[in-house]
């Protein structure tokens, strides 16, 4: 699967913030070479020579995202740190990285304090069980994770004057009422619903985000992610494209809930990767959604999935889960205007790039 180059200042060493002796600026942002921005300073060329690789630690890393972005920095010549309790995720996913020299996995619950030597540029944090099926399963660990876990990695990138980035989520904005979402919509989440845990964790960790932006000046992203597919989904994580794929290649019924008109927006894995790293390379501190706007219905979904594989399977429809939002997609005009950033893969080219994989693991599963 081929993800997108990084932006060039990607690659690029920190800079010093004037005024702020000791303080350094994200290490990918987006700067030419010689010409920062206002209030930026450039570090002597011997200095920046003599600085040591980029060291991005990426929490929650041997998840599905997680594991892209360990992928996308590792090939980009990042020293990569990952963080991972393996509480939904897996090492089968960064198993292909451990040989790399510039790749390191520990096993760690980022709710405990975390201690990393030596200097770290990027901090990405992505743990936290992110399907409904997961949270659901694990609704104190969500709001460990989204709570301690943001304040820990948060005071990790404070520590080493890193740049830090959210993996925040469309969630934060429940069951919308304003549609398609843009950012300045505040949302309509039920705090004590079954899904309160993870979308509460969500919205606490963005306060918390930008308390530490704006008390401490740490440099924060926060990417609202949208739904997002492709390989190394799990075939039982619960979300609907990976069921319909399990189902489909069995050949059994696909199981829509309610009348299957609620809609979704699904992002490819390499555009989210991609829009992720040009966020990470931006100056932007408020909140980003990333995510495809292009906009379906589940029944559609699970049409166009029967299709892609070929298979006989059936619809079926059951009740709709509690507080399953009925309608979700992006407005990405901030993305597209501040990153210059919009989803690539058309749907039928993804769920394509996405099958190959999904048929090895109902093969596994079958087996
Ligand atoms: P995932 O479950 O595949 O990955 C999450 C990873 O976090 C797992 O590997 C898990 O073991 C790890 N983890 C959980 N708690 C941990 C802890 N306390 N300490 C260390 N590691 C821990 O989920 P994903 O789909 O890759 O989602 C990754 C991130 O992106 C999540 O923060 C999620 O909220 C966010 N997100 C994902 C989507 C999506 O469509 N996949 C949409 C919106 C937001």
């Amino acid at each position: 699967m081929g993800l997108p180059d990084a932006p060039e200042s990607c690659r690029i060493a920190p800079r010093t913030v004037v005024g702020q002796p000791g303080r350094v600026a994200c290490a990918c942002a987006r700067f030419p070479a010689d010409s920062g921005p206002a209030g930026y300073a450039t570090l002597p060329s011997r200095a920046l020579v003599a600085r040591k690789r980029t060291r991005t630690v990426i929490t929650g890393g041997a998840g599905f995202i997680g594991s892209h972005l360990c992928d996308y920095f590792v090939e980009r010549g990042h020293e990569v740190l990952c963080l991972d309790s393996l509480l939904t995720g897996t090492a089968d996913n960064i198993e292909h990285l451990l040989g790399r020299k510039n790749f390191r996995f520990v096993k760690y619950d980022v709710t405990d304090y975390i201690h990393v030597g030596g200097h770290v540029d990027n901090v990405l944090h992505f743990a936290s069980p992110a399907s409904p099926v997961d949270y659901m399963e694990f609704p104190i660990e969500t709001l460990k994770v989204g709570a301690m876990g943001t304040h820990k990695a948060l005071g990790l990138a404070k520590e080493k004057k890193a740049c830090f980035l959210l993996a925040s989520t469309s969630e934060v904005y429940g069951d919308p009422l304003v549609h398609p979402q843009p950012e300045d919509y505040w949302g309509n989440v039920n705090p004590v619903g079954p899904r309160g845990v993870y979308d509460e964790a969500k919205r606490f960790a963005e306060a918390l985000t930008m308390a530490y932006h704006r008390s401490h000046g740490v440099d924060t992203r926060i990417a609202r992610i949208f739904n997002t597919y492709g390989p190394r989904m799990r075939l039982y994580d619960g979300r609907a494209l990976p069921t319909f794929f399990r189902q489909a290649l069995r050949g059994e019924d696909l199981t829509v809930f309610g009348d299957g008109s609620q809609t979704r927006s699904l992002c490819y894995i390499a555009d989210m990767v991609e829009g992720i790293a040009l966020l990470l390379a931006s100056n932007e501190h408020e909140p980003v959604n990333l995510g495809n706007p292009d906009e379906l219905t589940v029944l559609e979904l699970a049409k166009e999935i029967i299709e892609v594989t070929g298979s006989r399977s059936r619809v079926v429809l059951k009740p709709l889960p509690v507080d399953d939002p009925k309608v979700r997609q992006p407005d990405v005009s901030m993305a597209k205007g501040v990153l210059g950033w919009e989803p690539k893969t058309p749907r039928r080219q993804g769920l394509l790039l996405s099958l190959e994989y999904f048929k090895k693991e109902v093969a596994a599963d079958n087996a």
